[in-house]
C-alpha cells in the first residue's frame, strides 16, 4: 500500500498556540504505574512519541491530596515537588518531535482518599460513586470552590513549567469533580452552581477560563468530555445536555477531546463494540465548533481513519488502547508498512491491569511495560554474536511469538505445527460469538514469520521425542500448549473427581463435539471466572440449547469485572435466556449445593460443561528433557504455566529474549526504589 495514500493522516495540526505533527494523538490512559514508579510511565509515552504519535498524553493526574484515587495509581501534580518527574517526562516525549499533553484531574465523587484521610468533596452531600465503599462526598461551600479553582491554577501553572504543550480540563467518564458538578443524578445544589445547566456548568466554565489565563497563549488547552453517558438513566446524551454543554464552550477550549461515559462504556471490548463504536455520538462536535476535535473508538484501520479526517468526522485520531497494543502504529502507516500493525484485539487486559492496580500488560504487545523495566522495545531486538538455529514446537501464541522474537534477531527458526494450521488456542477462541477479532494475535505474527528468509513453517507435523533427536538445531522451544481439565478440578476446587468421564469441557465444545438437546439445561460451570464459561454458555444457547450458568463465586465472570465486561456479559446471558446461578458448589456427582445455606440448588443437567482449571500439554517437554541433554531445552506458554492468551504471548517473548541473554543482572528486572530523602 502506498504511503502516499495516508498523507492526509500527516498533515500538521494547529491546537490553539501550538502544533501537532501529524493527527495521530494519544489520549490519556491509565498505565498502572501510577507516581510511585514513574521510570516506567515515562517509558510507555516516550515509546509512543517514538513509534509516532504527534501528541501523547499522560494519564490522570491528581491535582490535590483531596484528589486520592488509591488503589487506582494516578500520576500526581499535587504541588512543586512532582515536578522533576514531570519534566523528566515532558523531556522524553517531546524529545522524539510530539508533544506532550497532561490531564490535570480532580477525582471528585470518585475520589476515596484513604490514603491522605481528607474529606472527599463534591457537589453536593451523597455517598461516593463507587457504591462498594463505605465513603461519602462532603458538599463544598463557596469558600471550597474558590480553593479548588486555586489548586487547579497551582496546577496548571507546574505543568506549564514542566514544558507541557498541552493543559487538559477533565469533564470525562463520571471521574471528574467537574463532571459531577455537571451532573443532575450528583449535584443537588441550590446556589449558583445547580439546578440549571447553566449553573451546572459553571464550574467547568471557570476553570477552563482559569486554565486559559494560566496557558496565557503559551501553551494549548484541551476539554476532554463526555459528551453522552449512555448506561445512565440520568445522564448527558449526545442530543439533549451533552450537546447543550458543547454548544455553550464551543469556542472556548482549543480542543475538543470527545468520548462518552463511564469507563466501561468508552473501552468496550471487541466482543460488544466494534471499531468506531464511539462516532455515533460524538459525530456531531465538529459540526458545533471550529477548535480542532479528537476522538477515539479502538482504531486501528487506516482506512477508516482516512475516511473520518476526509469527511471532517475528526480532526485527530484519537488512541489509548490501539496505541498501547502498538507504539509504532503512525510510523508503520506513514512508512506504507500496514500489514505490519500489531492491531489492538479489544480484549481489555490492558484494563484490567490498571484495574488491578499494577503496571499495564497487553495481549498483543509483550513488551508493554518492559521499555524501562526490562529495556524492551516492541519493534526492535538486539542481534547477539552467536546466531544460532533454534527449533520451536507448536504455533500458537506462545510458539509464534517465541519464533518471531528469535527471528528478529538473526537467528534461524523452524517452527512444528501438529494441526493444518497455525495459532493453537486462538484459532477455537477467535471462532466463538464476539471474539473474531482475537484471531488478529496469530495474524500479526504469522505474517511477519512468513516475511523472514530464515523461517520455516511445517504445519501438520506432530513432533515426537525421537522425531526432534534428530533435527540439527542449537536449541529447542516447545510451546504446545494446555488442556481444559475434566476432572472438576479448578480454581476454589482442588480435588480431581474419581468419575467425571461424562464432563464435558470447552474444548469439546470449541471442537464441535455434538452435544443432544435433553430435557434439562446444558450447565455450564464456571470455576475459571474470566470470559470462557461465559462465552461457551453464549455459545451454546445460540446453538439453540437450553443453558444455565452456576459458579461458586458471588459474582458471574469475576475477573470481567475488570476487564469491564461483567455488566455486558450479564445482559447478554439473560438475552439469550440463560438463567445465571451463583454461590453454587458442584459435587462429584453432578449435583449442585447452594454454599452458602448447603442446600440443594434445582438444576437438572442433561449434560455439563465444567469450566476449571488447565492442563499443561508438557508431556513432550518433560520426554525431551531427559533425553537430550547436549542441547538448551525451554518451554513456553500454556504447556509451561497455563494462563491467558496474554500470558503465553508474554511468555514466548520472555522465553525468546532469555535465549538471547537478556536478563538483568541482579534482579530479572529493574525497580522504581523509593528515595529516603
Ligand atoms: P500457547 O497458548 O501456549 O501458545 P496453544 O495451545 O495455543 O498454546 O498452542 C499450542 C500449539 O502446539 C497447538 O497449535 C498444538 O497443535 C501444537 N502442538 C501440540 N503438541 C505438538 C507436537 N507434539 N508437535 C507439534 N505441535 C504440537
Ligand atoms: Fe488491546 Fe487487549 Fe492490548 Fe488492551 S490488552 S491494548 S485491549 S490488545
Amino acid at each position: 500500500m502506498s504511503a502516499d495514500r495516508y498523507d492526509v493522516l500527516f498533515e500538521p495540526v494547529t491546537i490553539g498556540p501550538v502544533t501537532a505533527p501529524n493527527r495521530f494523538y494519544a489520549v490519556p490512559h491509565a498505565t498502572g504505574h501510577g507516581w510511585s514508579q514513574p521510570q516506567g510511565a515515562i517509558a510507555v509515552r516516550a515509546m509512543k512519541a517514538e513509534g509516532g504519535w504527534g501528541v501523547v498524553a499522560a494519564q490522570m493526574t491528581e491535582i490535590a491530596p483531596d484528589s486520592d484515587l488509591a488503589n487506582h495509581p494516578m500520576d500526581r501534580l499535587w504541588d512543586e515537588r512532582d515536578l522533576p518527574v514531570h519534566i523528566a517526562q515532558v523531556e522524553a516525549i517531546k524529545r522524539h518531535g510530539a508533544l506532550a499533553a497532561i490531564e490535570l484531574a480532580h477525582g471528585g465523587m470518585r475520589a476515596r482518599n484513604f490514603t491522605t484521610g481528607l474529606p472527599v468533596p463534591g457537589p453536593s452531600n451523597l455517598p461516593i460513586l463507587r457504591p462498594e465503599v463505605p465513603i461519602q462526598a462532603r458538599a463544598m461551600d463557596a469558600a471550597d470552590i474558590r480553593t479548588f479553582r486555586e489548586t487547579h491554577k497551582t496546577a496548571a501553572r507546574n505543568a506549564k513549567a514542566a514544558g507541557y504543550d498541552i493543559l487538559y480540563v477533565y469533564a470525562a467518564h463520571d471521574l471528574s469533580l467537574l463532571s459531577h458538578f455537571l451532573s443532575r443524578r450528583t449535584n443537588h445544589r441550590m446556589d449558583a452552581y445547580g439546578g440549571s445547566l447553566t449553573n451546572r456548568m459553571r464550574l467547568l466554565r471557570e476553570v477552563l477560563e482559569d486554565t486559559l489565563e494560566v496557558a496565557n497563549g503559551d501553551c494549548a488547552v484541551a476539554l476532554r468530555f463526555s459528551v453522552a453517558e449512555p448506561d445512565k438513566e440520568v445522564g448527558l446524551t449526545h442530543d439533549g445536555e451533552g450537546r447543550e454543554v458543547v454548544e455553550a464552550l464551543a469556542e472556548l477550549p482549543d480542543l475538543w477531546d470527545v468520548n462518552v461515559s463511564g469507563w466501561p462504556q468508552d473501552s468496550q471490548t471487541s466482543r460488544f463494540a466494534e471499531e468506531g463504536f464511539q462516532l455515533p455520538f460524538t459525530d456531531f462536535v465538529k459540526s458545533v465548533t471550529t477548535k480542532p476535535v479528537v476522538g477515539v473508538g479502538r482504531f486501528t484501520s487506516p482506512d477508516l481513519m482516512l475516511s473520518l479526517i476526509r469527511k471532517k468526522r475528526l480532526d485527530l485520531i484519537g488512541a489509548a488502547r490501539p496505541s498501547i497494543a502498538d507504539p509504532f502504529l503512525p510510523s508503520k502507516i506513514r512508512d506504507g508498512q500496514t500489514e505490519d500493525i500489531r492491531e489492538c484485539i479489544g480484549c481489555n487486559i490492558c484494563v484490567s491491569m490498571d484495574g488491578y492496580g499494577v503496571p499495564l500488560r497487553c495481549t498483543q504487545n509483550p513488551t508493554i511495560a518492559e521499555e524501562w523495566r526490562r529495556s524492551w522495545h516492541p519493534e526492535i531486538v538486539s542481534a547477539p554474536k552467536d546466531q544460532k538455529a533454534y527449533l520451536v514446537v507448536g504455533a500458537g501464541p506462545a510458539g509464534l511469538e517465541c519464533a518471531l522474537t528469535l527471528l528478529r534477531a538473526g537467528f534461524r527458526v523452524t517452527i512444528a505445527e501438529a494441526r493444518s494450521e497455525a495459532g493453537g488456542r486462538v484459532m477455537e477462541e477467535s471462532a466463538l460469538p464476539g471474539l473474531s477479532a482475537w484471531r488478529r494475535v496469530r495474524d500479526y505474527r504469522l505474517y511477519q514469520i512468513q516475511q523472514s528468509a530464515r523461517a520455516d513453517l511445517y504445519l501438520s507435523s506432530p513432533m515426537t521425542p525421537a522425531d526432534i533427536e534428530d533435527i540439527d538445531v542449537d536449541g529447542i522451544v516447545v510451546a504446545t500448549g494446555s488442556r481444559w481439565r475434566r476432572d472438576g478440578v479448578g480454581a476454589t476446587n482442588s480435588f480431581p473427581f474419581a468419575h467425571c468421564d461424562d464432563l464435558l469441557t470447552p474444548d469439546d465444545v470449541m471442537a464441535g463435539r455434538n452435544i443432544p438437546v435433553g430435557p434439562g439445561p446444558v450447565v455450564v460451570y464456571d470455576d475459571d471466572h474470566f470470559y470462557m464459561a461465559s462465552v461457551i454458555a453464549e455459545k451454546l444457547a445460540q446453538d439453540g440449547h437450553s443453558v444455565a450458568y452456576a459458579t461458586p463465586l458471588p459474582m458471574v465472570a469475576s475477573w470481567a469485572d475488570l476487564t469491564l465486561e461483567q455488566t455486558s456479559i450479564i445482559q447478554r446471558l439473560n438475552d439469550l435466556g440463560v438463567s445465571l446461578h451463583v454461590n453454587v458448589t458442584m459435587s462429584e456427582t453432578g449435583a449442585f449445593n447452594c454454599s452458602l445455606r448447603g442446600t440443594r440448588v434445582d438444576l437438572e443437567a442433561s449434560k455439563l460443561v465444567i469450566v476449571g482449571a488447565r492442563e499443561p500439554a508438557d508431556a513432550l517437554f518433560t520426554a525431551l528433557k531427559t533425553r537430550l541433554y547436549d542441547r538448551p531445552i525451554w518451554a513456553a506458554g500454556d504447556c509451561h504455566v497455563p494462563g491467558t492468551i496474554q500470558a503465553a504471548v508474554l511468555s514466548g517473548h520472555r522465553t525468546a529474549r532469555h535465549i538471547l541473554g537478556d536478563v538483568v543482572s541482579g534482579s530479572s528486572f529493574c525497580r522504581d526504589i523509593p528515595s529516603l530523602s
